[in-house]
C-alpha cells in the first residue's frame, strides 16, 4: 500500500507483468513493422516508461518521437479538441504507431488518430499499456494492447496522481477504501 498526497494505492501490476507483456508487444510490432521504417509517436508524460521500455525490445528500423496534446475549447464542434505539440516530423506517407499509456473514454485517441490520418499518415495504429473498455465511449481501434483493466484510477509507471507517482515501477490502483473518491481523483487528472 501506498499513499500520494491524500489517497492511498494497492498494487495492481508488478514490474515483471508489465515487462513481460511489453516485450509481446515489441516482437508483435517487430514482426508487423519489419520494412515500414514506422514512426513511433509517443504521448508525453503518461506514456514515456511504457515507451522506454518498449523501444528496449524493438528491433526493426524506426523513428521515435515524442509529442505533448493540449486541450482548447473548439467554437465549432461539441467537445474540447486536443491539439498536438511539438511534432517536427513529416507524417506523410509514414506507418505511424501512437504510443500511450491509457485509453479511457478514448476520446483523446480518436482525436490523435483522426488529426494523424488528415495529415497523410499510410496508416495510424494505436499501441496502449492499458486500456479500460467499460470507459470507452468512442469508436477506438486499439491494435496493440498491454492490459485490460477495470474502470479504476490507476497511478504509476508513467501514469500520474496530480504529476505524483510517475516514477513508481508498477502500476497501482486506487484502493477500495476510498474507491468512492475515483471519480474526483480522475477529474483531478493532469495534463498527460
Ligand atoms: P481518454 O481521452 O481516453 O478519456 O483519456 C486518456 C487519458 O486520460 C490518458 O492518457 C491519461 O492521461 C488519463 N487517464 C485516464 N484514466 C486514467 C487513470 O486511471 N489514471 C491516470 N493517471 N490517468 C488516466
Amino acid at each position: 500500500m501506498i499513499t500520494i498526497k491524500d489517497k492511498t494505492f494497492v498494487p495492481f501490476l508488478e514490474p515483471a507483468k508489465l515487462e513481460k507483456r511489453i516485450i509481446e508487444l515489441a516482437d508483435q510490432l517487430d514482426k508487423n513493422y519489419q520494412d515500414k521504417n514506422p514512426l513511433f509517436i509517443v504521448v508525453l508524460k503518461g506514456a514515456f516508461l511504457f515507451a522506454a521500455e518498449l523501444f528496449k525490445h524493438i528491433q526493426i528500423p524506426c523513428e521515435v518521437t515524442f509529442v505533448r496534446l493540449s486541450s482548447y475549447q473548439n467554437m465549432e464542434s461539441s467537445g474540447r479538441v486536443k491539439q498536438i505539440i511539438g511534432l517536427e516530423e513529416d507524417v506523410q506517407d509514414r506507418h505511424v504507431v501512437i504510443v500511450e499509456d491509457i485509453v479511457d473514454t478514448g476520446l483523446t485517441m480518436a482525436q490523435l488518430t483522426a488529426q494523424l490520418s488528415q495529415k497523410g499518415a499510410a496508416s495510424v495504429e494505436i499501441a496502449t499499456l492499458l486500456h479500460k473498455p467499460d470507459a470507452l465511449r468512442e469508436d477506438v481501434n486499439i491494435r496493440y494492447l498491454g492490459f485490460e483493466i477495470e474502470n479504476r484510477f490507476v497511478v504509476g509507471f508513467g501514469l500520474d496522481y496530480e504529476e505524483q507517482g510517475r516514477n513508481l515501477a508498477g502500476v497501482f490502483v486506487l484502493s477500495e477504501a476510498t474507491e468512492p473518491e475515483r471519480r474526483t481523483a480522475q477529474s483531478d487528472k493532469a495534463t498527460k
